[in-house]
């Protein structure tokens, strides 16, 4: 298909972009067919996010082999805790090893994407970013001069029919200092270009994300109130948004901030996803616990509902997880520890719905 698609437009770039092309445990050999047919060198082939716990000296020969685009890797946390919370089972050596294969072929620049914001996350946490982007200038220095690293760091929005359907997303203000903490930690680094995501449309991204059928009036006075382009950061107005939100008595608080507990009935309850509610707060539990689960592509199923349900089942290219482990080196996945853990829950203005009390979902586990 690529061959051929080159063939009839004339282009010489090739993007592999799906929501999880990473996960694709047959993503070397795909490359490699695709980088194979460019006879000239003339192919540039990008892939938006890589596994760094498949991607070695291998895949980046063969992607090298074209022109080279920026690599991106996303480890999502910085730290170990919190990779066990979101179950990105990535260790550290998997990551350094990646840019390592990456500055050892000839890319100048890596980009790094990361997630701030996430349940339980600490100052430590948040400045364990900054650690693992120097840590990757330093690695590139064994192969280069000047090696640069992009960081991106996005404001965490939890989702429904995930895990974190039931958490308070971190308020505008905290986003805001932990952005802070990285600029300072990161301030006089030439070589970590650092951006950010506008906290301020994270959350009220947060708060449609999880929002019901009440926000409908919100977006008709937003955008009679002139919210045009609003995914443009020059065009995007918080305050038409909390203004609008206001308007009908609603905030960001009771959609955004607040935690949910076990029984509340959620907007999408009554949409069938496949995912087991169920399977999804023991999830959630299981992260407050830091309780990593291997990929399900090695294991016995869960049965999460995801294939269960639709009679689907997983094809894997290999038979054997990535790098000995399931999800990363294998390093040890078990319990964390069961601290309870107190998700605080912030200041919130009296509005219908909102919770101004700290809850202690540890305490529940
Ligand atoms: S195999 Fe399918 S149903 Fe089972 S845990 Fe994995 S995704 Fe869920």
């Amino acid at each position: 298909m690529v061959d051929e698609g080159l063939v009839r437009t004339g282009y010489d770039e090739v993007a592999l972009t799906s929501l999880s092309t990473a996960d694709f445990s047959g993503i070397a050999q795909t490359v490699a067919g695709i980088v194979d047919g460019d006879t000239e060198g003339r192919l540039s082939v990008s892939l938006p996010s890589l596994r760094v716990d498949a991607f070695g000296v291998d895949i980046a020969a063969q992607v090298q082999k074209g022109r080279r685009t920026g690599l991106t890797f996303a480890p999502e946390a910085g730290t170990w805790r919190m990779r066990q919370v979101i179950n990105k089972l990535i260790g550290e050596e998997d990551l350094y090893n990646a840019v390592d294969s990456a500055y050892s072929q000839g890319w100048r620049r890596v980009k790094l994407y990361f997630l701030t914001g996430l349940p339980t996350e600490t100052d430590e946490d948040t400045l364990g970013i900054a650690a693992m982007a120097e840590n990757c200038v330093a690695i590139g220095r064994r192969h280069l001069k000047n090696p640069s690293v992009t960081l991106s760091v996005g404001g965490f929005v939890p989702k429904p029919f995930t895990p974190f359907q039931w958490f308070g997303q971190n308020t505008e203000q905290e986003l805001h200092r932990k952005i802070g903490l990285l600029r300072d930690a990161l301030r006089g680094n030439r070589n970590v270009q650092f951006k950010w995501h506008d906290t301020r449309a994270s959350v009220i991204e947060g708060t449609f994300s999880r929002g019901d059928r009440r926000l409908g009036a919100v977006i008709e006075r937003a955008w009679r109130s002139g919210a045009t382009f609003q995914e443009w950061s020059e065009s995007f107005s918080f305050d038409t948004w909390t203004d609008a939100l206001a308007a009908v008595g609603l905030g960001v608080e009771q959609y955004a901030y607040r935690h949910r507990e076990e029984d509340e009935c959620l907007p999408w309850d009554h949409i069938d996803a496949g995912l087991h509610k169920d399977f999804l707060w023991q999830d959630w539990t299981d992260a407050l616990e830091e309780v990593g689960l291997p990929d399900c592509r090695w294991t016995p199923c869960y049965d999460c509902g995801a294939c269960t349900g639709w009679g689907v089942e997983h094809v894997v290219a290999s038979a054997v997880p990535p790098a000995g482990g399931s999800q990363g080196t294998g390093q040890d996945l078990g319990v964390g520890g069961v601290t309870p853990r107190v998700l605080a829950v912030p200041e919130v203005s009296a509005v219908p719905g909102a919770t101004a009390v700290p809850v202690e979902l540890g305490a529940r586990l």
